[in-house]
């Protein structure tokens, strides 16, 4: 491997459009095509012969396995292996796989959550090949991109509807494109670059803590003595052992198509950021799940362990995932790129408008698609984005906005008022203010970086959501433009109305500002969700129902098994936390507590034996504090479980998630408070844990 190339090896692991022009029938290749550039359906002699290219060509890589590869609702990736071997009378095996193989699978689907549509509809699901995602090998196994729903149809899993979402994008897109006199796209589709931050520590530290173990955070951990404050860390020289990590890790996904593209230290110490280049949305969003599949198997090649956590670390940044999006044709148009000409600025300013609209109208939809319980720790916190969702702009692009919704000119200097479609909009570089990385929803020059997903989140979520927002701008924009008399003066009116009605939305400040909060919630009335119990039952609001059953992305049922699923996820998650902490403080941290002590009193003992006029001062003070805080430790880890138990009254999901918001949580965060404090007298050496500071500055 390492005397090859990249451009050698790149792809090697995927059945790419190379393999297929290759290895298929000029016919079978072209009728593929189509369906992956047009969604035309595939017939069945065509999925036969793509089986047996794909079957030979897995076979020449070593492969033994096949599995549909698919993305259900638990939020990780599930694959079912089978081998290719078929007996043969004579006892030996031929190896063999069909095309109703690649087409169609039946795992068995009643371990996944189905939140009631299991009990409403069939006990079984399906996975349906998603030949737009290119089928690859990992482990020996040739893994097919699927889709899987239920026998009545439901979507399952996370690609269902977010293909459902892409095609409602591209529909009303390609009306807007026709109005505009463009005839030669095809499609519109949305392209996705997700920036993906981790961090990393030796697998030795990892091993000893029970709480990431189980829940991939640290439920306690007093503060290092250092943390991010000097800022050291971002951008910083890459340790040789993160180097190597790196290093094996781009080509690993290099192998298997993926763009990784960019790499660097975050803010956190320990915190690192991977970027690819963008993709198709479905594509992306398949990549991403297995970006971080493989860098959990790289870590640990390298005796590390990768975490994906939105807050593995109290005190220090969390991780998030940057969703930058964008729209563009098939003929290579960005369609938020502003343009050269009156007509495509014109055009430009629509969709940008749509997008301003769809986050305002939709503003819960988006804070929702990324609400889980590790991503509650980061917005809200001066280090994410704010649970507030707004727009940024910047100054050139606001200043463009301001003049044309106030007929104003657009410079000061300047004497002329616009009229989009007439003028040629003034040349508004990439803003160098774009750095405000406060703003959850900022507009970066050529599309939009949506940044409040958490790190180990799909993407799917928020880029469904987006997509149906933004389609139902447009259908509204289309519907009017094409009953238009005067096609100009309305486009006009339309942009300038959705700026008035939707400017609350924008907002180019500082969002870490408790003043922001003030303003955005009283004065501009947007939404303020800090917690996943807050947001998530608004899946169910009238509104949003109707706009995500009218553009065919979800139905009424899947919304509410949706809405039951994640606020169950969320449930289970934080008792899991919950349960652990409970354990950790009466198996791990009381007994070292009392151990200690004990040191210290037979010190004291033996000291006095020696002169019994000695103060032992540092003894007897540290052994009343160390008891009074057990004391504490015990106490609140009693609390602790009577709530734990008291959630079972919880009459439903709703209430039960509530229940974990407002006490739950709360008891957790005494505990730790107690057993914090505990750590930081106890010798480190007696303590269970490694420490922060171990954790944080171990790798090298
Ligand atoms: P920055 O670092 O300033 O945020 P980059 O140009 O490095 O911006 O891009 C960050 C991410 O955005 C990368 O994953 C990149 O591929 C992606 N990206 C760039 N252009 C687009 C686009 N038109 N649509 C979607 N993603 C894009
Ligand atoms: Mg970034």
């Amino acid at each position: 491997m390492a005397t090859q190339s990249v451009p050698e090896y790149f792809g090697e692991l995927v059945f790419d459009d190379r393999d297929m022009r290759s290895r298929l029938s000029s016919k079978v290749y072209a009728s593929l095509r189509k369906t992956i550039d047009e969604g035309k359906k595939l017939d069945s002699s065509v999925a036969e012969s793509v089986a047996q290219a794909m079957k030979e060509w897995a076979l020449e890589r070593g492969a033994t396995h096949y599995t549909h590869w698919f993305q259900p609702l638990t939020g990780v990736t599930a694959e079912k292996h089978d081998s290719f071997i078929s007996p043969s009378p004579d006892g030996s095996v031929i190896m063999e796989f069909s095309g109703k193989e690649l087409i169609q699978g039946e795992p068995d689907a009643s371990s996944f959550p189905t939140g009631g549509i299991r009990a409403t509809f069939e006990a079984r699901g399906y996975t349906a090949w998603d030949p737009t995602s290119y089928a690859f090998i990992k482990d020996k196994t040739l893994c097919i991109p699927t889709a899987f729903c239920s026998y009545g149809g439901e979507a399952l899993d996370k690609k269902t509807p977010l293909l459902r979402s892409m095609e409602a994008l591209n529909k009303q897109a390609l009306r807007i494109l026709r109005l505009f006199g463009n005839t030669s796209a095809k499609n519109v589709r949305t392209s996705v670059g997700p920036e993906q931050e981790y961090f990393l520590i030796t697998k030795e530290m990892y091993d000893q803590r029970p709480d990431l173990r189980y829940t991939g955070r640290t439920l306690y951990g007093a503060r290092s003595p250092k943390g991010q404050e000097m800022d050291d860390h971002y951008f910083g020289v890459i340790k040789p052992r993160v180097q190597a990590f790196m290093i094996d890790l781009n080509e690993e996904l290099w192998k298997l198509g993926i763009l990784a593209k960019t790499e660097h230290n975050e803010v956190s110490p320990a915190q690192h950021e991977l970027a690819p280049i963008y993709s198709t949305t479905n594509i992306a969003t398949d990549q991403n799940q297995l970006t971080m599949e493989i860098m959990q198997k790289v870590a640990s090649k390298h005796g590390l362990v990768c975490l994906l956590h939105e807050k593995p670390f109290a005190g220090v940044n969390g991780s998030g995932k940057h969703n930058n999006w964008s729209m563009a044709t098939d003929t290579g148009m960005n369609l938020l790129s502003p343009g050269e000409t009156p007509y495509e600025n014109a055009q430009f300013l629509l969709f940008l408008c749509a997008v301003i609209k769809a986050v305002d109208d939709y503003q819960d939809l988006l804070r929702l698609s990324v609400a889980t319980a590790g991503n509650d720790h980061r917005l809200g916190a001066n280090e994410a984005p704010p649970a507030i969702i707004s727009v940024f702009l910047g100054d050139e692009l606001s200043a463009i906005l301001d003049a044309i919704e106030n007929d104003k000119p657009y410079k000061a200097d300047e004497q002329k008022i616009m009229k989009l479609g007439v003028d040629v909009l003034p040349a508004f570089p990439r803003d160098t203010t774009d750095r405000n990385r406060t703003s959850p929803f900022a507009f970066t020059g050529n599309k939009f970086e949506f940044r409040s997903l958490g790190s180990s989140n799909s993407i799917a979520c928020a880029n469904i959501m987006l997509n149906a927002a933004v389609a139902e701008s447009l259908k509204i924009y289309a519907d009017r433009l094409e009953k238009a008399d005067d096609f100009k003066q309305t486009l006009h009116e339309m942009i300038r109305k959705t700026i008035k009605d939707h400017k609350r939305i924008l907002f180019n400040g500082n969002g870490y500002d408790d003043s922001w909060v003030k303003e955005a919630t009283e004065v501009r009335g947007l939404c303020n969700y800090r917690t996943t119990p807050d947001c998530m039952p608004h899946l169910l609001d009238e509104k949003n129902v109707k706009l995500l059953t009218e553009h065919g992305v979800f139905t009424k049922p899947e919304l509410e098994s949706r809405c039951e699923i994640m606020l169950e996820n969320y449930c289970k998650l934080v008792r899991i936390e919950a349960n652990t902490m409970y354990d950790m403080a009466m198996r791990d941290i009381l007994p070292a507590i009392s151990a200690y002590s004990d040191i210290l009193s037979e010190s004291v003992e033996a000291k006095k034996a020696v002169n019994s006029s000695l103060a032992c001062s540092y003894e007897t003070s540290v052994v009343s504090k160390l008891s009074a805080l057990a004391d504490q430790v015990y106490e609140r880890a009693q609390t602790l479980e009577k709530s734990i138990l008291g959630l079972s009254d919880a009459k439903d999901i709703i209430a039960e998630s509530c229940k974990i918001r407002d006490d739950l949580l709360p008891r957790m965060g005494e505990l730790r408070a107690a057993a914090d404090e505990a750590e930081t007298m106890v010798d480190s050496s007696v303590w269970p844990y490694p420490s922060y500071g171990d954790m944080l500055f171990s790798v090298r």
